[in-house]
């Protein structure tokens, strides 16, 4: 057919024939309707096989006619238009073969039958099979004449296609991460939690809110925001990969659903992994951005069955999580119901606890805050070199609150702008009244360091206070590299004009990078408390890091101090690895300017070392009511101490060593413990299963019992004499 186009083309009908009658004419139209792309022809013979192709169609395979020619004409395509993955030509197939004709049917080019590399196409296919018309008395009705094979038409309809899915992909995912959208995770969600209450499966929501996101948006704009956010999508994927359902709310809000785990061991070490994966530094058009992520996580059907009581439960978890410290991940527990009217009224009393030393200067009521001086250690003759300065608040009502609680609420409510500066210059005034001109190290937030005026603001403290430049040190974390790298550039420079040291405090935790060493110019590196902790238990790895540390602070000229030494065997292992400086409860805890003032005029600028020979991982004191069951009686105890691997009890006199208890610890919390002491009215047990952290310095069983199991136990309790006494026991001051 193709020569047949070729001899005639570009020839003029003859003139005796009309242009509709004339066969090379009708050829002509025919070829620039195939050449012109609008649409193509095929056909068949009555077997299946292609034995006309466009040639234009051809070169959508990538192939020659010859190639194409001769194949069974399903085998070049697949259908199911819904599912686009997935391979099948069977609808395809089952028109073909009942002759049936073809109206804009959907199908995809299947690939391997393409050349290499070319893009998936789709078609829209029309035909219609090619009988005989049978003849009148021939025995044959006319839908039975004989068969030989199709003729028809397609179109490239790719473009519309993708169109389609994408819109309908849109409604599902997020545009800008490719994670499921609201409404997709909530639908899964939902099914998730109906598939599973028969089977009571357990099903994990994790909430996860960025800190510091909004800062990174403000300072370097909403492409940059978009492409942290999209940066953060790839992170969370690749540390929960099959595990769980990745979905993106809006904003900074992410959640993560899993299904199948109720181990909080488990969760809690995929929790930290996702905050350490998330606060490492990312990398945004040449800046440098920190952020770091809170996580919030609740468990169906333990802390409720319905999305909603689960989604406010993960809530509640991740504002506790956030204004717990940053950083952290934190289980829902029924405690957490009022930490939002907590905060609220944190925030309220911080506000007047900061005027009472911000306000004019004769107006003076006891001021709630606080400096105190740590005294930091030369290790060789144990001689005082310097102090840190900290913040302490004392409530009237409340006691003592911490920084580690009070400075992310100034951070967040931008009263850290008046808090820091207060901090700063009430440092310098009281370090210019000690009779030894030691040096003084005063904390900085990243959010004072990245407001302009804080250089100004060193400067007019050094000014008004006369306080020697070389005697400040001002200590800043490493996330004060995120935001404007032009910004944090200056503000280096101005302070090293001003003469006063840098310490890069907290080293070794979050996102260490040594770029930052490189860009900044640290007079001493501090190492961060947690590796001291743990450098003498058999994990020898903390020792290590710390030798590095020290190793890399000489190397660059920059001295190390470092932090939390509380035992001697702590001691001798930092010293061990080269540690010349250390800040730790060993030597001193922080100290009021009286004590600092009243040891400096006595001469005392050595501090013995003095504490525990050993460092013992923390004991928490507790003081809660918990039921413990043994065989089938209940009996309520106090708990006393608590960690990880053990308890003290008091209130049951008479157990022997030995005995086989369950501890109900509330929520479903049960833990099968073993009696190791007994003595008087306290017993000393051990867990069968250790408890894990619930990321904020509580401990929580790996498992609970579910609701379903609880409420069976309930109606199968039978309670029988009980064999210990249990006494009433006095909470002691
Ligand atoms: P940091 O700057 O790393 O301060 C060291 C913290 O470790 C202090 O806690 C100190 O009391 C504690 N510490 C020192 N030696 C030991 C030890 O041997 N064992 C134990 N367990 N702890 C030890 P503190 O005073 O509670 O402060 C916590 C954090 O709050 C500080 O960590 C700092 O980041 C922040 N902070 C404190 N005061 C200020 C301030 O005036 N301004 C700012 N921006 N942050 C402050
Ligand atoms: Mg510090
Ligand atoms: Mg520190």
């Amino acid at each position: 057919m193709k020569n047949l186009l070729r001899n005639w083309q570009g020839t003029k009908p003859p003139h005796d024939a009309s242009p509709l009658e004339d066969v090379a004419h009708r050829l002509a139209v025919f070829e620039d309707i195939e050449r012109g792309h609008s649409g193509w022809f095929w056909a068949t013979d009555a077997s299946g096989r292609l034995t006309y192709i466009s040639p234009a169609a051809c070169e959508r395979f990538g192939l020659s006619a010859g190639t194409l020619i001769g194949q069974p004409f399903t085998s070049l395509f697949e259908t199911d238009p819904e599912n686009p993955g997935e391979r099948s030509d069977r609808p395809l197939q089952f028109l073909l073969g009942a002759h049936a004709r073809l109206a804009d049917v959907t199908v995809r080019l299947v690939s391997d039958r393409c050349a290499p590399g070319m893009r998936p196409a789709w078609w829209a296919l029309a035909g219609q099979p090619k009988l005989d018309v049978a003849k009148p008395g021939s025995g044959k009705s006319e839908k039975g004449g004989a068969f030989h094979g199709y003729r028809g038409s397609a179109r490239d309809i790719t473009l519309e296609y993708e169109r389609r899915i994408e819109d309908s992909r849109l409604a599902e995912f997020d545009s800008l991460t490719g994670l499921a959208n609201r409404h997709r995770i909530t639908r899964r969600f939902e099914s998730m939690l109906a598939a599973f209450k028969g089977t009571m499966r357990p099903a994990t929501l994790m909430m996860l809110d960025l800190d510091r996101f909004k800062q990174v948006n403000d300072t370097l704009g909403h492409p940059a925001g978009d492409e942290l956010l999209r940066q953060v999508a790839q992170r969370l994927t690749r540390v929960v990969g099959t595990a769980g359902e990745i979905g993106r709310l809006g904003g900074d809000e992410f959640q993560i659903l899993l299904s199948d785990q109720e181990d909080r061991g488990k969760l809690g070490e995929l929790a930290d992994k996702i905050i350490g994966l998330v606060s490492q530094p990312y990398r945004i058009d040449d800046n440098h951005v920190v952020i770091g992520v809170s996580i919030g996580m609740a468990i169906a059907p333990f802390d409720g069955t319905e999305r909603e009581d689960i989604v406010r439960a993960a809530d509640l978890a991740l504002y506790a999580a956030k204004h717990g410290g940053r950083g952290q991940f934190r289980f829902y527990s029924s405690d957490l119901k009022d930490e939002k009217e907590e905060r609220r009224l944190l925030e309220e009393a911080l506000r007047e606890a900061i005027t009472t030393v911000d306000g004019p200067d004769d107006s003076w009521e006891a001021p709630q805050l606080v400096m105190v001086y740590q005294p930091v250690v030369r290790t060789d003759d144990h001689t005082v070199v310097g102090f840190e300065a900290l913040m302490r608040w004392e409530h009237p009502q409340r006691g003592a609150i911490p920084p580690s609680v009070f400075i992310p609420v100034a951070e967040d409510t931008g009263m850290i702008l008046q808090l820091g500066a207060w901090a700063l210059r009430q440092a310098a005034r009281d370090a210019v009244l000690w009779p030894h001109p030691l040096r003084i190290a005063v904390n900085v937030s990243a959010v004072q360091f990245a407001h302009p005026d804080f250089p100004r603001i060193v400067g007019e403290v050094l000014a008004e206070t006369g306080l020697d430049p070389e005697r400040l040190e001002l200590e800043l974390t490493e996330s004060v590299f995120m935001g404007d790298g032009e910004v944090t550039d200056a503000a280096f420079k101005a302070l090293k004009l001003l003469g006063v040291r840098l310490a890069l405090d907290d080293f070794g935790t979050g996102y260490s990078s040594l770029s930052y060493l490189r860009a900044a110019p640290f007079d001493k590196l501090k190492v961060d408390r947690s590796f001291v902790d743990s450098c003498t238990l058999s994990d020898q790895n903390s020792a290590k890091i710390i030798a590095a540390i020290i190793g890399l602070a000489d190397a660059l000229g920059m001295e190390t101090t470092v932090e939390g030494v509380e035992a001697f065997d702590q001691r001798d292992v930092v010293c061990a690895k080269g540690a010349r400086f250390i800040q730790g409860f060993l030597y001193s805890p922080p100290l009021e300017q009286a004590v600092v003032l009243e040891r400096m005029a006595g001469g005392q600028l050595r501090i013995p070392p003095e504490g525990p020979k050993r460092h013992r991982p923390e004991r928490r004191s507790v003081y809660r009511r918990i039921g413990v069951i043994h065989e089938d009686h209940r009996y309520e105890a106090l708990l006393r101490n608590l960690s990880a691997t053990g308890a003290r009890i008091e209130g049951l006199v008479g157990v022997p060593v030995g005995t086989s208890l369950v501890l109900d610890l509330g929520a479903g919390q049960l833990a099968v413990v073993t009696v190791s002491r007994s003595e008087d009215a306290t017993i000393g047990v051990e867990f069968e299963t250790p408890l894990v952290s619930d990321g904020a310095g509580g401990l929580v069983t790996r498992y609970r019992a579910s609701p379903y199991a609880l409420a069976a136990a309930a109606r199968m309790a039978s309670s029988s004499a009980p064999q210990f006494l249990e006494v009433e026991v006095r909470k002691r001051a």
